[in-house]
């Protein structure tokens, strides 16, 4: 997966403290390998890796992150501003009602869509309106009608009789889709609802006959949205249907259906990058409420599958004084660092949440997570009440904290004096590793400059 391929290529990245471009173009290829994996387009990753090459160049060297974690993060704005970057919200009519027509191919979950879509809808206060113009398949019909009734939202179809809320006969009899879809359009504005949801038919592969019924549909009702709903699973294909849909109707946004299989969604970037459409919302079962806006970070975190990694990040960023953090670095590396220091980095490290957490979402980090394990919050906390209960002169050069001196301090700070004791070795043993592994994870980017 590609988060395998880039904890890999990530992993050579640690403990350097500036990107070479050989180091860029290494990472650039496991990168494009893991997206071919995910099943994004050929052309699509080409760009794409293309992008992150020209970024990771000209990055800045960051004082929070190590240069690993800046690769994670460019790839990562990368991705979401490729996904469409914000997430966009549905066009609604000047005059109601707003239009939605549904496209895309048989299963790909266009009448499941058009009932979640419209409970949606009318949990946001609008009054929508099913429209059922899938006339190609027996059944059809009856399913948006089984649908509509779940979403509590009444149903437009051809069949005589068919009657809603007893305003009497709804529908024509007559089983052509576009004669339906205007007659459906007109119902929602003679009995004002304000948005109207066009299910149409799909067939299993792209055909003239699907393209020209969906185009005439549309060009019958004139929509304000078109929306290409697509199966996240289909990968590759994706992106010929897609270009197909895209020339034979045309559609406004994309709906991501089947999100909650193990795809990793090569498909959403591709479709997105490919046609330029954006991607409007995501379907992740059978359910009605299985289904949501879009949300572009999301999606990159899954294809990136690194999202624990990703929030490091953030917060490490959010946290990280970096001067303080460069005193520090600098210290530990000549084995000077004081307790004062080790009180700073360790509440700068509380801030970043619990310690175990922290650890474990770095990819790797195995060992020094299992090493850490037995330290806990509160632990900490005593900790800190030992090293606040230390003179300036103690912080400064623990060395000299004596015998007396610890009494004094076990004291003032309300625990005994083996866990003073412990304390300062502990602080000794962590002086001599924390300069150890400095060394061999790099530490933090800023911290270190190139040999
Ligand atoms: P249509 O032919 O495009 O109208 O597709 P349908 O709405 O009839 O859906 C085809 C099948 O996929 C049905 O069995 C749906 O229950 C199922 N389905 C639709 N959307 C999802 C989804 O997001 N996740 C899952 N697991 N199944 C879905
Ligand atoms: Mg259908």
């Amino acid at each position: 997966s590609l988060s395998d391929r880039l904890t890999g290529a990530l992993k050579d990245l640690r403990g350097k403290g500036r990107l070479t471009d050989s180091d860029i173009d290494a990472t650039a290829r496991e990168i494009r390998l893991a997206l071919l994996e995910a099943d994004v387009a050929l052309p699509v990753v080409r760009t794409f890796v293309d992008r992150i090459k020209t970024r990771a160049k000209g990055a800045e060297v960051s004082g929070a992150l190590n240069p690993a974690q800046q690769v994670v993060k460019i790839v990562n704005e990368e991705l979401v501003s490729i996904l469409g970057g914000e997430t966009r919200r549905i066009a609604l009519a000047k005059t109601p009602p707003t239009v939605i027509m549904l496209a895309g191919l048989q299963g790909a979950g266009k009448t499941t869509l058009a009932g979640k879509l419209a409970a949606w809808l009318g949990k946001q206060g609008h009054t929508p309106l099913l429209v059922a113009c899938d006339l190609q398949r027996p059944g059809a019909v009856n399913q948006l009608q089984v649908v509509g009734e779940r979403a509590g939202v009444p149903v437009y179809a051809p069949q005589p009789g068919t009657s809603v809320g007893g305003e009497g006969e709804m529908g024509v009899s007559a089983g052509d889709p576009v004669e339906v879809a205007r007659g459906g359009v007109e119902h929602a504005r003679a009995s004002h609802f304000d948005t109207v949801i066009i299910d149409t038919a799909g067939r299993l592969g792209v055909d003239d006959e699907l393209m020209r019924q969906a185009a005439d549909v549309r060009a019958a009702t004139d929509p304000d949205e078109v929306l290409f709903v697509v199966d996240a699973m289909i990968g590759q294909d994706a992106v010929t249907t897609a270009q197909a849909f895209a020339e034979g109707v045309g559609f406004t946004g994309v709906v991501l259906t089947k999100l909650d299989g193990d795809a990793r969604g090569g498909a959403a970037l591709s479709v997105r990058e490919v046609t330029g459409a954006p991607i409007l919302f995501a379907s992740t079962g059978e359910k009605l409420e299985d289904f949501d806006v879009f949300h572009p970070d999301r999606m990159a975190s899954r294809i990136l599958g690194m999202g624990d990694v990703l929030s490091l990040i953030e917060q490490a960023e959010e946290h990280w004084d970096a001067k303080q953090a460069e005193e520090a670095a600098t210290k530990i590396m000549g084995g000077e660092l004081t307790l004062e220091d080790f009180l700073q980095q360790m509440l700068m490290i509380r801030k970043m949440g619990p310690i175990g957490n922290l650890l474990g979402m770095l990819p790797g980090a195995g060992q020094m997570k299992d090493a850490l394990a037995q330290v806990d919050d509160s632990q900490l906390d005593r900790v800190q009440a030992i090293i606040r209960g230390m003179t300036p002169a103690e912080r400064a050069d623990p060395k000299i904290i004596n015998g007396s001196r610890r009494l004094r301090i076990a004291n003032g700070s309300g625990v005994s004096v083996s866990e003073v004791n412990q304390l300062v070795d502990r602080f000794f043993e962590a002086r001599k590793q924390m300069a150890a592994m400095t060394g061999r994870l790099g530490g933090p980017g800023g911290s270190r400059k190139n040999t």
